[in-house]
């Protein structure tokens, strides 16, 4: 009886594995990210433990902070999926404040975008990407600040770490100190998980982002032209890690 339960049992097996890569590729090829999503509007399944991020980054994470233990580094998400509102309130209490001081409304946008994105525009919306540290070390002020990952400083190792590990486990950084880059400056933080954020990132470029902003509302969306979305597109969308396109 146990023997023909486990012949059965295996028959079922061996027929799924005939059927399930066809299933999967064909799934595949047929899924796309509906522009909502892309943008931050809808809600989609997270997981983590003290950061949001979707099933497959999350399981590559955790085993990329296992393997980084083992170096003596703690690898700590300060920042992991946010919604195209969370991004909004960033945006818009900056626009304000830097038009408080007196900035004229396209040099505080252009201000904001050295390192804040539009909201709708963030990577952060895919739950793909993090920003992550070495939360064993002690740093004074805000831990997001470039110099602070350089030779000899609190996050230089754990740089190291990332550098020479972090893609065998998908991870790849996103804005890059390559000379000539343009867009967001250097972020030796913000690491992205390769294989969801490209079919991602391929399929937000598929949209027609001048028309989408069109309609947008929000405080300083009025000054976004056509020029300026254009510039913004080229430049802080797709002038990233060529590893991440
Ligand atoms: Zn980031």
């Amino acid at each position: 009886m146990q023997r023909r339960s486990f012949i059965k049992k295996t028959g079922i097996t061996g027929l799924a594995l005939t059927l399930v890569p066809s299933i999967t590729l064909a799934q595949s090829q047929e899924e796309e990210y509906s522009l909502v999503e892309l943008m931050g509007k809808t809600t989609i399944d997270l997981y983590g433990d003290g950061y949001q991020l979707r099933k497959e980054a999350h399981e590559a994470f955790v085993a990329m902070k296992r393997a980084a233990y083992s170096s003596g580094i703690d690898l700590k998400i300060v920042s992991s999926y946010r919604s195209f509102d969370r991004q909004q309130v960033i945006f818009e209490r900056k626009f304000q404040k830097y038009s408080d001081e007196g900035m004229a409304p396209i040099d505080a946008i252009n201000k904001i975008i050295e390192y804040s994105t539009i909201p709708g525009t963030s990577r952060h919306h895919w739950g793909t990407d993090i920003d992550v540290i070495d939360g064993y070390r002690k740093v004074d002020g805000d831990v997001l600040v470039p110099s602070k990952y350089g030779e000899g400083q609190p996050f230089a190792d754990f740089k190291k770490w990332m550098d020479e590990n972090s893609q065998k486990f998908g991870f790849y950084l996103v804005y890059t100190d390559t000379p000539k880059r343009r867009g967001f400056k250097y972020e030796p933080w913000h690491y992205s998980y390769a294989p969801l954020s490209i079919p991602m990132l391929e399929t937000y470029r598929s949209k027609n982002i001048m028309q989408i902003y069109k309609k947008e509302d929000f405080l300083g969306s009025e000054y976004f032209t056509s020029g300026f979305l254009r510039t913004y597109i080229t430049d802080n969308i797709l002038d990233i890690n060529p590893k991440l396109l």
